[in-house]
């Protein structure tokens, strides 16, 4: 938590952002948390950019706080949905907005601002979560069959565009299952 202002506040957003809109997306972290910039960093980008306290009286536009609702409808055939549940368990697979949309983009400032302004420019067909290698395996061997784009979204703090599914066909969210150290190589 930050030190309390000693003069003008701006508007910082401290409340958390709800599970299913687009600011839990783009938001680093636990969502409870509140950093904002210290008062003398907010004195220092005023007087660097010329604004005035009034310029951050209230937010300018979208803060992303809206629930994820896309009309771009999964591409992917019903076959194939079907195969990868064979993979990895019914529940593993979705065609969901929100999950689609979380592993669409990585951390860069460009990634940030297109959420905020709701700007879809890639979107996986479908996510999937697998928890074996051999899963992945097979999934990787269905998708050279059928030739469906495949990327994988370890963290997703990628700032690089690594993680953006610029062709559609499936992302593989490893968040949900590969989720322990197994080994550790001190060296
Ligand atoms: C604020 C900030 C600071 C950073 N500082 C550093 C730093 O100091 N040093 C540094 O090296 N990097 C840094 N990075 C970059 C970033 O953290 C690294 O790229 C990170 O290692 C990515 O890991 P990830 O699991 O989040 O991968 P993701 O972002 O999910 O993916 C990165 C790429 O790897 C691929 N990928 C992910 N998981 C797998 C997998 N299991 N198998 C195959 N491919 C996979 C993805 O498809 C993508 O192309 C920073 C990023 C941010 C946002």
């Amino acid at each position: 938590m930050s030190k309390p202002y000693k003069g003008f506040e701006p508007k910082w957003v401290k409340e958390a952002a709800p599970k299913d809109c687009y600011r839990s997306i783009f938001r680093w972290g636990d969502p409870d948390f509140v950093k904002y910039p210290k008062e003398s960093l907010y004195k220092m980008m005023k007087e660097k950019f010329k604004m005035t306290d009034a310029d951050f009286q209230q937010y300018d536009g979208s803060i992303g706080m809206e629930k994820v609702v896309l009309d771009q409808p999964s591409r992917l055939a019903t076959e194939h949905i079907e195969a990868l549940k064979k993979i990895v368990g019914e529940k593993y697979v979705t065609t969901e907005d929100y999950p689609r949309l979380a592993v669409a983009y990585g951390k860069t400032g460009y990634d940030a601002i297109r959420l905020r302004r709701h700007q879809i420019d890639s979107l996986p067909d479908a996510v999937v979560y697998p928890d074996t290698t051999e899963q992945v395996e097979q999934i990787v061997a269905y998708c050279t069959e059928h030739k469906i784009p495949l990327y994988v979204y370890g963290g997703g703090s990628s700032v690089t565009r690594g993680v953006e599914p610029t062709l559609g066909g499936i992302s593989l969210d490893m968040r949900l299952r590969f989720n322990k150290v197994l080994k550790f190589n001190k060296i």
